[in-house]
């Protein structure tokens, strides 16, 4: 059974201080508008249960589901969300810094990125704030569909040359609109839980 199929909505917190203990967590995390809630819906095989909403003051949540054995997908808020005023964006971004950075039970990160924009500004930021402390990220080039498999090779590569000092960083092609690269994910993450 895939990793994420038995996925159920375990807690939701606005506050860091706030974080139920877990044994094993792994979070998603991505710019808003990348495609992370698609990529979830469609990884756990289900239409809603990360929504796919634009309401600024939901994306402040922090979810939790149930993935069993004791592991938990935890959806960060989106950063760089155009539509909320500056302050409140810094302020997400110290929080998601600040749960990278610590949060222990955190054993490796989903980075989404748009693959016609990807490491953006606030994307090498969130990176730098987890590879810091030693753990693996693998990255998600969202919506590959929107390109020829062409461009989507020439993407691929670019990200790839670009994050080449990272040894830790793992790269895929994903679409959720065809479902296409939940395989790949599915064993990356299933080998860092085993780990
Ligand atoms: P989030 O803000 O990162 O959670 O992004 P969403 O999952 O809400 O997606 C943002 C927009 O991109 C929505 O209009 C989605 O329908 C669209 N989208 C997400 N994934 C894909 C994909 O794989 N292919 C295409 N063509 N569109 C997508």
């Amino acid at each position: 059974m895939p990793i994420f199929q038995n996925a159920s909505f375990y807690t939701t917190v606005n506050h860091l201080k706030d974080l139920p203990p877990t044994r094993a967590e792994v979070a998603f995390v991505g710019r808003s508008n990348a495609g992370k809630s698609s990529a979830i819906n469609t990884l756990t095989n289900r239409t809603r249960l990360a929504y796919v909403s634009k309401t600024p003051g939901r994306t402040q949540h922090i979810n939790f589901f149930d993935l069993g054995s004791e592991r938990y997908l935890v959806d960060l808020p989106g950063y760089g969300f155009a539509q909320v005023p500056e302050a409140v964006r810094a302020h997400w971004v110290q929080l998601l810094g600040r749960y990278l950075q610590t949060r222990e039970s955190l054993v490796g990160l989903i980075q989404i990125m748009d693959i016609r924009h990807p490491l953006k500004e606030l994307d090498w930021k969130m990176l730098h704030f987890f590879i810091e402390t030693n753990r693996p990220v693998h990255i998600m080039l969202s919506k590959a569909d929107k390109l020829s498999r062409q461009e989507q090779a020439k993407a691929l590569k670019e990200v790839k040359e670009k994050l080449s000092a990272y040894p830790q960083i793992s790269i895929q092609l994903f679409s959720s609109l065809k479902k296409s690269g939940c395989e790949t994910v599915e064993q990356i993450v299933e080998k860092w839980f085993a780990q």
